[in-house]
């Protein structure tokens, strides 16, 4: 019996310890980690750099109000926005806080500052955006909403890479709209370039807010800082979050200058965001991955793996297709990928799932390609055991 609310499936390993690219559980048996605690320890477990400098500032201080300047908290904003095309940021704690942030900027914008009736946000079908009522709203997944109605109102789904569908669901009432560059949850689906530039275009057209949900896709896991830098577009508001902080809790949104006159004073806060203890993992954790090249790091890896993932599936039927961008790939089985995740947990490979036939890799940063050929071989041998129709 367990004192917890059973909300999350769990896997039947008790994990105690984590170091680099590996977890032990409590037996002592040791995982190659290519989850990264779903796309947030990207430097790998408990990485050096980032604890010197999050146990300098547990001995400095731990928490201060935004009632007050926080100077680390500054630093960490500059930081962001130097590496984006952002101006202002604003820290929270999570993804859904961070989406929620930017649901909320983007109606005041329009009803405040552009004196518009206007407050509906579109988003995209097999999107995810988070768990909050607004943000479980936004999202394009029926099972993230079930029995949680009544939901809020300003809110409409169209299918994804369509832009004829997001151009006829424009309506005088829309304010924003909010896209994942790759859908994570949702099947790890990149957008194509023509789409995205599309959505440009009819944001522009109509006046409308472009919305990043960089929660997963950013602080380099596609090879760039943030997704977005792929494709030739400018967004208002990027959202982050998972690899900020390399496992601290924190949150963030960056945007355009236009929009900070609609966040004054008493508009929007939290009691936690921005902490100090928080801004020193996620100012840590820029710094380390941009000293250390990482991000050049990220797009070779993710090329050998994929080029890895390629080979097997050129030989495998039962790989229906793989994608992704950098280290977040997707692995589309013929049919549900539950069993396999379970065994290559046997072989001490751990790996995550994106809908029910989609294999989501999202290796730490720091993965050797040995690991990559060991998870590669072990997949192989795993495809070969499972009992299957193809
Ligand atoms: C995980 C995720 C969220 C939600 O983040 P939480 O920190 O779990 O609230 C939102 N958007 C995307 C794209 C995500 O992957």
């Amino acid at each position: 019996m367990s004192y917890l609310f059973p909300n999350y499936g769990r896997w039947p390993i008790r994990i105690t310890k984590g170091e680099g690219n590996y977890l032990w559980d409590e037996a002592g048996n040791r995982y190659l980690d290519l989850v990264s605690g779903i796309a947030v320890t990207s430097l790998g477990n408990v990485p050096h750099r980032v604890k010197v400098k999050v146990q300098e500032q547990l001995n400095t201080l731990w928490h201060c109000s935004n009632l007050f300047e926080i100077p680390i908290q500054e630093k960490l904003a500059e930081k962001l926005v130097s590496l984006t095309c952002g101006d202002r940021a604003f820290f929270c704690n999570s993804g859904a806080e961070a989406n929620e942030a930017a649901i909320k900027l983007a109606r005041r914008y329009a009803q405040k500052i552009k004196k518009q009736d206007r407050y509906e946000v579109i988003t995209f079908e097999q999107s995810f955006h988070g768990r909050t009522l607004a943000t479980l709203t936004a999202t394009g997944q029926a099972k993230v909403k079930d029995g949680f109605a009544p939901l809020p109102d300003g809110f409409m789904t169209v299918p994804y890479n369509d832009a004829a569908a997001l151009r006829a669901a424009i309506t005088d009432k829309t304010c924003a709209v909010m896209l994942e560059l790759v859908q994570g949850e949702g099947g790890v689906n990149p957008a194509s370039p023509a789409f995205v530039e599309q959505v440009q275009a009819l944001c522009a057209e109509h006046d409308l807010l472009l919305i990043v949900d960089e929660v997963q896709t950013g602080i380099g896991r596609t090879g760039k800082w943030f997704a977005y830098q792929h494709y030739n577009i400018e967004p208002d508001i990027i959202t982050m979050a998972k690899g900020l902080g390399s496992g601290f809790p924190i949150g963030a949104i960056v945007g355009k200058e236009k929009l900070a006159e609609a966040f004054g004073p008493g508009t929007h806060g939290t009691t936690f965001g921005g902490n100090p203890l928080a801004c020193s993992s996620g100012l840590a954790t820029l710094e380390t991955m941009e000293e250390e090249g990482y991000l050049a790091r990220v797009a070779e890896m993710g090329a050998y793996f994929m080029a890895k993932l390629e080979q097997l599936s050129a030989v495998r039927p039962e790989i229906v297709g793989v994608r992704g961008k950098g280290l977040m790939l997707g692995v589309e089985l013929a049919f549900e990928v539950a069993d396999v995740i379970a065994k290559m947990r046997e072989r001490g490979i751990l790996l995550l799932q994106a809908g029910p036939n989609v294999l989501r890799l999202l290796p730490p940063f720091t993965v050797e390609t040995e690991e990559i050929d060991r998870a590669i071989a072990a997949l192989d041998d795993v495809l070969n055991t499972v009992t299957h129709t193809v």
